[in-house]
C-alpha cells in the first residue's frame, strides 16, 4: 500500500472471490454460477445495446424496472436495480447503517457482509448459527440493528421459512431487515409478498445465479417506495449509470424468457437431489440445501485435502478456511453430467485413502 491510504482503511480486509483460474479448463463448481448459457433473448439485448454505446444508458432503466416489477408482482416504484446485488447490499449499508445503527448477521453467511460493514465504518455483530447451522429466530427479535439474512443461506444452503422471516421483520419495526435471496429460485420461498405488508423489509435478488447472468452484473431490490427512494438517493449520489446499457437490455430480454429460467432451475434441482443422494451414500454429511450448491463434509478426509485433490483432477469446488466450517466443501450444482464426474472423482479419491 502507499503512504496515502487513509488510516481507516489500513485494517480493511477485502472480500476474496472464488478462484477464476485461467491456466486450464476446469469443471467449475466453485462460484455458484449457472452451467447454462444465458437466454438467447438476453444475448439479443446485448447486441442491440452494443450498437449505441456512444450514448449513456437510461439512468432510470425504465423498461427493466417495469419488467422486474411485473415478474415480482409489485409496482415499478418498489424496485431499484444495480451493478450486481453486491452493489445493492453496499447501498443498503450506506443508507441504513452507520456508527449508531449497527449491522447484525449470522456468523456463517455471505462473507461480503462484514467487508461492507468495515468499509462503511459500521459496527457489526455476528450471531452464531446453532450446531445444525440453523438460525435461531429468537436471537433476531428486537435486536435494534439492521439485520442481514441470506435466505437460503450461503454457504450452507439452508432455508428459513417465511413465518420465521415475518416474525423477525415484525419484531424489529424500527429497523430495516434485509433478506438476500440470491438463491431463492432453487426451492426457497420469497419474502417479496411481505414487502407489501411491512415498511421495514428489503428483499435483494440477483440475475447472477438462476438467470445465468453473473458476467453481466445485475441485481435488484424490492421494498416499499420510501425505502426504494432512500436507495435511489444513494445510487444518484454514487453512480447514476450503475446498470450499463448492455446489461440493461440483457435483463429485459432474460425476463421475457422466464420459461427458460424455470426449466434451468428444475434441471439444477434434479442434479442437486442426485448429488446429495450420492454423497450421502459415500458417507458424507450433507446439509439440506435449497440452493444451487451443497455443503458437505466427510470424516475420512479433510475439507482442504478433498478440495486440493479435486483441483488436481480438474474439478474446482469452494473451500473456506474458517472456524466451524473448515472441514466442508461448498459444491456448486452444475449439469447432471458434471455432477456425475464430480461424484466419480470423489469416489476415486476416497478409495485412494483406504
Ligand atoms: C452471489 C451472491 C450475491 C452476489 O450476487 P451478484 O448479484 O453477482 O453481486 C449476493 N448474496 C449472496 C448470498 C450471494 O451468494
Amino acid at each position: 500500500m502507499s503512504e496515502f491510504l487513509t488510516s481507516g482503511k489500513l485494517t480493511l480486509k477485502a472480500y476474496v472471490p472464488g478462484e477464476q483460474p485461467q491456466d486450464k479448463k476446469y469443471i467449475k463448481l466453485n462460484t455458484n454460477e449457472s452451467p447454462f448459457k444465458p437466454s438467447k433473448k438476453g444475448i439479443k439485448g446485448v447486441i442491440k445495446a452494443s450498437k449505441n454505446l456512444q450514448l449513456y444508458p437510461d439512468p432510470e432503466v425504465k423498461k427493466l424496472i417495469s419488467a422486474v416489477a411485473k415478474t415480482c408482482g409489485v409496482k415499478d416504484e418498489n424496485i431499484i436495480t444495480a451493478n450486481g446485488s453486491d452493489e445493492i447490499l453496499n447501498f443498503i449499508f450506506m443508507a441504513f447503517c452507520d456508527g449508531t445503527t449497527k449491522a447484525v448477521f449470522p456468523d456463517i453467511s455471505y462473507g461480503f457482509y462484514s467487508v461492507f460493514a468495515k468499509n462503511n465504518n459500521v459496527p457489526f455483530i455476528e450471531i452464531k448459527l446453532n450446531e445444525r447451522f440453523e438460525i435461531n429466530v429468537e436471537d433476531y427479535k428486537s435486536v435494534n440493528s439492521t439485520i442481514f439474512i441470506a435466505n437460503p443461506n450461503a454457504p450452507t444452503g439452508i432455508a428459513l421459512g417465511l413465518e420465521d422471516i415475518e416474525t423477525i421483520v415484525k419484531s424489529n419495526p424500527n429497523n430495516v431487515v434485509v433478506i438476500d435471496e440470491a438463491y431463492v429460485d432453487f426451492g426457497g420461498e420469497s419474502a417479496i409478498p411481505l414487502t407489501k405488508k411491512y415498511n421495514n423489509l428489503v428483499v435483494v435478488q440477483t440475475f447472477s445465479k438462476s438467470r445465468s447472468m453473473a458476467g453481466a452484473r445485475l441485481g435488484f431490490c424490492v421494498a416499499n417506495k420510501q425505502l426504494i427512494d432512500d436507495l435511489k438517493l444513494i445510487k444518484y449520489s454514487v453512480n447514476p449509470y450503475n446498470v450499463n446499457s448492455m446489461t440493461y437490455l440483457a435483463g429485459v430480454g432474460v425476463l421475457s424468457d422466464e420459461k427458460y429460467t424455470k426449466s434451468n432451475c428444475e434441471k439444477i434441482i434434479k442434479a442437486r437431489d442426485y448429488t446429495i443422494k450420492e454423497l450421502r451414500k459415500l458417507g458424507f454429511n450433507v446439509l439440506n440445501s435449497k440452493a444451487n450448491f451443497v455443503f458437505c463434509e466427510h470424516k475420512d478426509i479433510s475439507g482442504e485435502e478433498l478440495y486440493l485433490q479435486l483441483k488436481n483432477r480438474g474439478i474446482l469446488v469452494r473451500y473456506f478456511k474458517k472456524d466451524r466450517i473448515d472441514n466442508f466443501n461448498r459444491v456448486t450444482i452444475g449439469t447432471m453430467k458434471q455432477m456425475k464426474i464430480y461424484i466419480e472423482t470423489v469416489k476415486e479419491i476416497l478409495e485412494s485413502k483406504k
